[in-house]
């Protein structure tokens, strides 16, 4: 296209290779506004959560943890459920100082965001110097803070944050079969209703913590985890 300029030229401006692709950059920008994401939320006014009960042998009374969680980026691609505070109550008084401190320190580490799986690590790896105790169904708890662990451990697994390794059902089978074939030969079945949910003479897993290794044809099978061994 050809202009003929009739008119004097007084000013001029050269045209830059970029002004039109700006100029479309900025209205594609404002065709798909970016979602606004952050972790940095103020405390909704309600939280939904979970009661999970403890009976610590080394507490008078029953101990109920709530971990509330939040949910992040609702309604988005980026939506995602973390926790968002713990709190602990109990009839009993004995633990109460330190045990209000741990919920403190972990509703915080809960609060930053970002990846918080590494507390049931440090948590469940605490030793009680006067040992620790049997639960229910014969896993062995180091500590008071390990059973604490492992239920913000149950809970992380309940809610995605961290992979439950379940068994595969073939597993579930043999463990259940052997389990038979293992109650069948011991002659002194005792059906008294024990609290622990394996053979009474069953013996303490180094894998899972669990009291449920039998010995059956010189072989070492847990069966709660599964692990096994022969020698
Ligand atoms: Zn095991």
């Amino acid at each position: 296209m050809t202009v003929k300029i009739s008119n004097k030229i007084v000013g001029y401006r050269v045209k830059k290779a970029d002004d039109t692709t700006e100029q479309q950059a900025a209205a594609q920008s404002q065709a798909d506004k970016p979602i606004q994401m952050n972790e940095n939320i103020e405390r909704p006014d309600f939280l939904l959560g979970t009661t999970y009960k403890i009976k610590p042998p080394v507490a008078e009374h029953a101990m109920y943890i709530t971990i509330n969680d939040i949910i992040l980026n609702e309604d988005t691609d980026h939506e995602s459920r973390q926790p968002y505070e713990v709190f602990i109550n109990s009839k009993s008084m004995e633990h109460f100082q330190w045990v209000i401190a741990l919920t403190r320190v972990v509703s915080a580490v809960f609060r930053k965001g970002g990846d918080v799986t590494f507390l049931v690590e440090e948590l469940r790896s605490v030793y009680d110097p006067n040992g620790g105790y049997f639960k229910k169904g014969g896993v062995f708890m180091p500590s008071l803070v390990a059973e604490i662990g492992a239920v913000i451990e149950k809970h992380l697994k309940a809610i995605g944050l961290l992979e439950s390794e379940e068994m595969s059902e073939t597993t579930k089978r043999i463990l259940a079969e052997k389990r038979a074939e293992f109650e069948a030969s011991q002659k002194t079945a005792t059906n008294d209703d024990t609290s622990n949910d394996y053979p009474a003479n069953a013996t303490m897993c180094g894998k899972c913590s669990t009291k449920a290794v039998i010995v059956m044809d010189g072989c070492a099978t847990c069966l709660a985890c599964g692990d096994s061994k022969c020698g």
